[in-house]
């Protein structure tokens, strides 16, 4: 787990506040009839015209600058003008930028128009269960008790963790130890330091926890076909508590 100092704090501050400002733009765009590559195309340049990089574009060989992960697509979602948002879809937007060198890394689930009690009630509880998550994040705790305290909010309103997808710690790398699981015991994985950097992103799936990886290597489904969303926020922890980064 990276300590960082204070010059490197402010940059990952604006790192985050660009990271915020590109999903805040996406999610004005979210509407019946626009395609994901839509999306795309509007957050690269908002990334670029920010002095940014878009850090998932060419990531592995990732192709786009989000993610973009309609209903049952848990994550990793690729953009493509096939992929066209229709009235009652929810849409997951995972997006990261690099600003002089470190990260910000974010993600939301949307709403497109009017969507069921069922759903808005699925990304209500994934967003609370970070909050609930980071109530139990504290310098010199296990970061066990932030995974614990995720799975036992989800699986409490009835909804399942997915176990193959974690969050990670985040500074010049976008991924980079520790992983932090969205489940386990409050015992396990290392004592959280001060001035660290952690990506935490719960992906809560509706039905079972079980997932599939689609055909074009990418994205990430539920077995079951139900719905399934995602929150994640860049957090700076330090002795006198927790603030978030992309908020
Ligand atoms: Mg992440």
């Amino acid at each position: 787990m990276e300590r960082f100092n204070p010059a490197e704090i402010v940059l990952m501050r604006k790192a985050g506040q660009i990271t915020r400002d590109a999903l805040n733009f996406v999610e004005t765009l979210i509407k019946p009839g626009i395609s994901t590559l839509e999306l795309d195309k509007s957050a690269k340049k908002f990334i670029i015209d920010s002095g940014a990089t878009p850090s998932f574009l060419g990531y592995e060989g990732f192709p786009g600058s989000i993610c973009a992960s309609p209903n049952e697509m848990v994550v990793h979602g690729i953009p493509s003008a096939d992929c066209i948002l229709k009235e009652g879809d929810i849409i997951s937007i995972d997006l990261g930028v690099i600003y002089k060198g470190y990260n910000g890394d974010a993600a939301r689930t949307f709403p497109v128009g009017k969507i069921s009690p069922e759903k808005q009630r699925l990304i209500d509880v994934t967003r609370e269960s970070f909050f609930e998550g980071i109530k139990n994040l504290k310098v010199g705790h296990r970061l066990g008790e932030l995974s614990h305290a995720i799975q036992a909010y989800v699986e409490k309103n009835g909804y399942s963790v997915v176990r193959e997808l974690v969050g990670h710690g985040i500074g010049k790398d976008m991924h980079q130890p520790p992983n932090i699981p969205n489940y386990g015991k409050v015992t396990d994985g290392p004592l959280v330091v001060e001035n660290t950097c952690l990506a935490i992103e719960p992906m809560v799936n509706m039905g079972r926890k079980e997932i599939w990886l689609i055909e074009d290597g990418w994205g990430v489904i539920t077995r079951d076909g139900l719905p399934s969303a995602h929150y994640e926020n860049t957090v700076l922890v330090t002795k006198d508590g927790v603030e978030i980064l992309t908020l």
